[in-house]
């Protein structure tokens, strides 16, 4: 959903209040403090900004639609958070904070903790189970950059050591969806333990280079390596796909975020691969906001 749109069905923080309640609570409003349904809503205080309110006539508490969603608390329109909503959403590459901050007009670090906070209920949403054609890589983001030279290629087992940048694991269904964590273990018994959590194994074949803790998973699964000091594809065996989404990975990094601490690199790689999983999904803002409402 574009900004247009987001504006003519979110007119103000009214129409923003009553859809989050109508997703959360479809018409039976519940106290989120004892569950009773024996609640009412307070008559609207605009004047003080404190529109929304609920009674419980159980445990006495108030309450609002936002109360433990990623909207708890705010002190921001909803509005903004609708179309920050959106706008992250569609950023092809990624979205910077001082370009949402400028656009909608809030300060930086207002813009920065919305987002965050934003891809944090993306990291929610990792849990997928692939099956089919599995492609597994790693690759290396943030630090230092550092060229690989000639001996470390052809030494592939290496890999990873010695480097400062933050190691991120993933695996991708060929026409499917993608899964990848920041890890500081690449063992073979690592990658097996990933691999069990996101992968029916039974049904799938997996395919990766020679890096040599695959050779692990290899035991366990269908199993097919692609030799990268000879080719990069033979038929259908390659890792093209999963080398895909770390290119649009690192393009969202080192165009907007490289300056920022490693510390937060699993929220951007939480909003890549949301991104990437719902790209064909031409309701992904409305599915967004829908799981965002509901409470685990
Ligand atoms: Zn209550």
């Amino acid at each position: 959903m574009d900004l247009i749109e987001v504006m003519k069905r979110f007119p103000d923080q009214d129409a923003c209040i009553l859809h989050l309640e109508n997703v959360r609570w479809n018409g039976e409003a519940e106290c989120p403090h004892c569950g009773s349904k024996d609640v009412y809503k307070r008559i609207h205080e605009t004047e003080t900004g404190r529109i929304g309110r609920w009674n419980c006539q159980e445990c006495k508490a108030t309450f609002k639609v936002t109360a433990g969603t990623v909207f708890h608390g705010t002190k921001i329109a909803l509005q903004k958070w609708f179309l920050a909503i959106s706008l992250m959403l569609n950023a092809k590459k990624s979205l910077s904070s001082h370009q949402l901050a400028r656009d909608l007009k809030l300060n930086q670090k207002t813009a920065w903790s919305m987002m965050h906070k934003i891809r944090a209920e993306m990291a929610t949403k990792g849990n997928v189970l692939l099956e089919g054609i599995i492609e597994a890589d790693e690759t290396y983001i943030g630090g230092k950059p550092r060229k690989r030279n000639k001996k470390e290629d052809r030494e592939p087992i290496k890999r990873g050591r010695g480097t400062n940048k933050d190691a991120i694991i993933g695996l991708v269904q060929r026409g499917g969806k993608v899964v990848a964590k920041l890890t500081d273990n690449l063992t073979g018994r690592a990658i097996l333990d990933f691999i069990k959590k996101h992968v029916k194994m039974n049904e799938s074949e997996l395919m990766t280079d020679e890096f040599r803790s695959y050779q692990r998973v290899g035991k366990e699964m269908k199993h097919r390596v692609i030799n990268h000091q000879e080719q990069y594809v033979d038929g259908d065996v390659h890792t093209n796909t999963i080398e895909g989404f770390w290119s649009l990975l690192k393009r969202a990094w080192y165009g907007q975020h490289h300056h920022y601490k490693t510390a937060y690199t699993p929220l951007y790689v939480a909003e890549a691969c949301y991104k990437y999983n719902y790209r064909d999904n031409d309701n992904v803002f409305d599915k967004f906001i829908s799981e965002s409402m509901i409470l685990t």
